[in-house]
């Protein structure tokens, strides 16, 4: 519509302003030392991502994807190994297992929360499942008090890929549990994007029990070496820069008030779809009890969804797609064997869901305006 702002799905440069004066004093501070890799600035970040998860340590790497790709190297799996995972998730929840030599076993997921639905992975374990990874997608927590026990009792370990998720929590045996600090480990991503992003590449991996975990962990994010140039094993180079660190650092101290704010966007889009009478036509998401949801992003399921998105387009608000092609049925993963109906609710899912705007300081106008263009679409207007 011309005239009209448009609606982005997030604004890095909002958030930016925020901050500003607390991140170039954090960023002078790095620069005075001249130093980049690791060192103290990453110390400190780790001691208080560790603090926050309320776990005993955490290893920084390069990004995200790295977090996946050296945990699953921690567990030395072999060629033939299965790790079970959702089909309904980013790319690289799935390439960390190929690229250890593993293989991909998917399980489908659940209808409302969009989350491994965990009877599938208890059906899908054989005697070479080596791990489960399941995936806190969107912001909100998996069941996975339902699987713990039964996971570790079989030796089988449990990844949490928390990469969207960092300050959810779920409550079991009454305790408040915070995404990460619920399996054997879990991996987290800096990306711009994510709820505590950075400004540029990072990642984080937590380990709420072991210090020979840790250890190890460290020496393959430096090439498998516990000492300088002597290599125990052979790893990879993935390492979390000070600027980064120093940048995260001063974002962790937001990020309650910013997931706060998320949830407070979450609740304005369902008061907006009932007084609109949209609930019909639109599925907002729906939050388990006894957990936290933090809305990295606010995924509805929508009639005639692609009509829909190119109606918005045009009136410059702007949605995405998570995710338009389960991975049990992309290209590169066809060796696996798998086809088009083997799990029904992923695949309807990605013919179904939007993403709406969402970001901490997204405005209730903006809210408004964008389920207004949405009722206009189903011919719902007031
Ligand atoms: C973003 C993301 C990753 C990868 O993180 P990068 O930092 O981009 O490498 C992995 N898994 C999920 C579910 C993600 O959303």
């Amino acid at each position: 519509m011309t005239g009209q702002k448009k609606i982005p799905s997030f604004d890095l440069t909002r958030n930016y302003n925020r901050v500003k004066e607390e991140v170039r004093v954090a960023l002078d501070r790095v620069l005075e030392t001249q130093h980049f890799i690791l060192g103290p600035e990453v110390e400190a970040l780790e001691k208080e991502i560790a603090a926050y998860l309320d776990v005993e340590s955490a290893v920084g790497c390069a990004s995200g994807t790295d977090a996946l790709v050296l945990a699953l190297m921690s567990l030395d799996l072999k060629e033939g190994d299965e790790v079970i995972t959702t089909p309904f998730t980013f790319f690289a929840t799935a390439s960390c297992i190929t690229r250890n030599g593993a293989k991909p076993v998917f399980a489908d997921v659940d209808p409302d929360t969009y989350n491994l639905s965990m009877e599938s992975v208890m059906e899908k374990i054989t005697p070479k499942t080596k791990a489960v990874l399941p995936v806190h997608l969107f912001g909100q927590t998996c069941k996975l008090e339902l699987i713990k026990d039964e996971l570790s009792q079989r030796g089988i370990a449990l990844i949490e890929d928390c990469a969207q998720a960092i300050g959810a929590h779920r409550v079991i045996d009454k305790k408040i549990c915070r995404a990460g600090s619920i399996g054997d480990l879990g991996c987290f991503s800096f990306f711009p994007t994510k709820n505590l992003g950075c400004y540029g590449d990072g990642g984080m991996i937590s380990i709420p029990h072991g210090k020979e975990k840790t250890e190890r962990i460290k020496s393959l994010r430096v090439h498998g070496s516990g000492k300088t140039y002597f290599h125990d094993e052979v790893g990879i180079n993935s390492r979390l820069d000070a600027v980064q660190a120093a940048i995260l650092r001063v974002r962790l101290r937001h990020l309650e008030e910013w997931n706060e704010e998320r949830r407070i966007v979450a609740e304005r889009y369902m008061i907006l779809f009932k007084e609109k009478g949209l609930l019909d036509k639109v599925t907002p998401p729906v939050e388990e009890s006894g957990n936290r949801h933090v809305y990295h992003q606010y995924v509805v399921k929508a009639e005639r969804r692609d009509e829909l998105q190119a109606y918005l387009e045009e009136r410059g608000v702007v949605t995405r797609v998570y995710y338009p092609l389960p991975l049990h049925i992309q290209h590169c993963f066809s060796y696996l064997g798998y086809k088009e109906g083997d799990f029904p609710v992923s695949e309807m899912l990605a013919g179904t869901v939007l993403a709406l705007p969402i970001f901490p300081e997204l405005l209730p106008e903006e809210q408004e305006r964008t389920v207004e263009e949405i009722a206009g679409f189903y011919g719902r207007h007031s």
